[in-house]
């Protein structure tokens, strides 16, 4: 029999599922089922609401040093069952394991940083023209905070929540994506192990229709952190409207590098490549669009297909040299082969790849071929969000035009351009309307204290990761003294 994976809530570890059990599965070898994960009933979800309400005085009362040192005694933690917290991340999500060791790590890192500005100034001392008195600002947390997160970085995406979440104080309940689900319970268990305090934080697994609601109709809630998709942050963004929740939402992305004719072709080809492959391109910074100019188109696009030959090893993701594995679910499968589908049928030309692998061992899971699709700049491909191993291309004039391609776009979070020249670069990075721009760089992987987060349906008014986060999970009260 299959083990039950527990849930950290109020201090205490429950596999009670009162709403069923869910066998979470290896999408590389659906064979492989790793665990029984409780599917709970809206009333665990609101016990574990309870339990970071009734946690949240004492917690915000310990000092910032002292939550500090949880946050970097749970990072420890990390680093030391990294191993069998990637294998476990390897298992669930699909990754190869270089990837998910590499993951589990940078979460640590996430926690240590963040656990560091325990020591770190909050507020300020501010003049006041009244004689005698003192004014000063005081950074406060909001309260319960719940953290919503998607099944391509489950546990990356906790743990960049997690950091600024509980450093200012504020206790959570951290729902993950129900595929992916082990690795926060592990994460957790890296707190508790810490000495994090009973109800601080809570972990609720189960179907988004069955406990969403109770999590994001909630008055003991305070905030929502929500990374998933854009369909899903729009409607909780409408849901919430007038609700005095503060919501932060970061969503899909269609993201654009443009290459102009003077770059260097070989770092385009790798990073290009590592940009929209990585991760099965399964990540909202993947670079899902090439942008080629005039003629130099076809020496671009020939390096890219050259690049992807040498270094993308598909294969499951339990042999060592597999850089690309299988996508998350059989669902998410049909859905990225039915956006091809559907370029094809609006005229694209396939430049590589284009379906499924059935061939043995391939069989065994959920693999899509790495693809590369010219279209039209009117398709489909050319808009929506595939979240999957598809490279849409098409060519433009000039540079005017390809950044008007790069905005002709409803996302809005991360671009990149390639070029030697200084001031195209600056003057790309100037008219973008992305939240992160990359000169000669990937459009994923910013570092923990590098500001975070998309424009337009991309994100929210707050971003995520650096000092910059620490905006969404508190509130700013201003204080004026005359003492005697
Ligand atoms: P993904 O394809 O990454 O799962 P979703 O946006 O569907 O993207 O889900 C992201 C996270 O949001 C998951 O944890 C999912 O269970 C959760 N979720 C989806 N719908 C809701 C909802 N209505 N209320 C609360 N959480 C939800």
């Amino acid at each position: 029999m299959t083990d039950v994976r527990e849930n950290l809530v109020a201090g205490a570890w429950v596999g009670d599922g009162r709403s069923g059990y869910a066998d979470d599965v290896n999408p590389s070898n659906t064979a492989d089922v790793i665990a029984r994960i409780p599917q709970f009933s809206p009333e665990q979800a609101a016990a574990a609401v309870t339990a970071a309400a009734d946690a949240f005085r004492s917690w915000r009362s310990m000092s910032a040093v002292s939550r500090g040192e949880v946050l970097i005694g749970a990072a420890q933690k990390l680093r030391e069952r990294a191993d069998e917290v990637a294998d476990l991340l390897r298992r669930e999500a699909g990754k190869p394991q270089t990837d998910a060791l590499g993951e589990v790590l940078k979460s640590a890192q996430f926690l240590e940083y963040y656990g560091g500005m325990g020591r770190a100034a909050f507020g300020e001392v501010l003049p006041d023209v009244r004689p005698g008195v003192f004014s000063h600002t005081r950074v406060e947390p909001l309260g319960v905070v719940v953290a919503i997160t998607p099944w391509n970085d489950p546990l990356l995406t906790p743990a960049r929540k997690l950091g600024p979440a509980l450093i200012t104080g504020n206790t959570v309940v951290l729902k993950p994506a129900s595929v992916t689900p082990i690795v926060s319970q592990e994460l957790a268990r890296a707190f508790a192990d810490a000495g994090m305090p009973a109800g601080v934080l809570n972990v609720v697994t189960g179907s988004a229709a069955e406990v969403g609601p109770v999590l994001t109709d909630n008055p003991l809630v305070n905030a929502i952190s929500f990374t998933g998709s854009t369909e899903v942050g729009l409607a909780l963004r409408s849901q919430l409207a007038g609700a005095g929740i503060r919501l932060q939402t970061e969503m899909g992305g269609k993201n654009a590098i443009v290459v102009l004719p003077d770059a260097d072709l070989s770092l385009v080809a790798s990073t290009v490549v590592a940009a929209a492959f990585g991760g099965v391109g399964q990540r909202c910074t993947a670079t899902s669009r090439l942008i080629t100019i005039g003629e130099s188109s076809e020496s671009v696009r020939s390096s890219v297909l050259a690049a992807m030959s040498e270094r993308l090893v598909v294969g499951p993701t339990d042999a060592t040299d597999t850089t690309f594995g299988p996508v998350i679910s059989e669902a998410h499968m049909t859905s990225v082969l039915g956006f091809i589908d559907r370029a094809k049928e609006q005229g694209g030309t396939v430049l590589t790849g284009g379906s499924r692998r059935i061939d043995a061992p391939f069989d065994a899971g959920y693999f899509v071929e790495p693809t590369v699709i010219e279209v039209d700049t009117s398709a489909n491909l050319w808009r929506d969000e595939v979240f999957g191993p598809v490279l849409a291309v098409a060519s433009a004039p000039s540079i005017d035009e390809a950044v008007d391609l790069v905005n002709q776009s409803n996302y809005g979070l991360s671009a990149g351009i390639f070029t030697r020249d200084l001031s195209a670069a600056f003057a790309f990075a100037d008219r973008v309307d992305t939240g992160q721009v990359a000169v000669n760089l990937p459009t994923s992987g910013w570092d923990a204290h590098l500001p975070f987060g998309g424009f337009k349906d991309s994100g929210s008014l707050f971003k995520e990761q650096g000092t910059a986060a620490l905006g969404f999970y508190t509130k700013l009260k201003t204080v004026s003294m005359k003492v005697g």
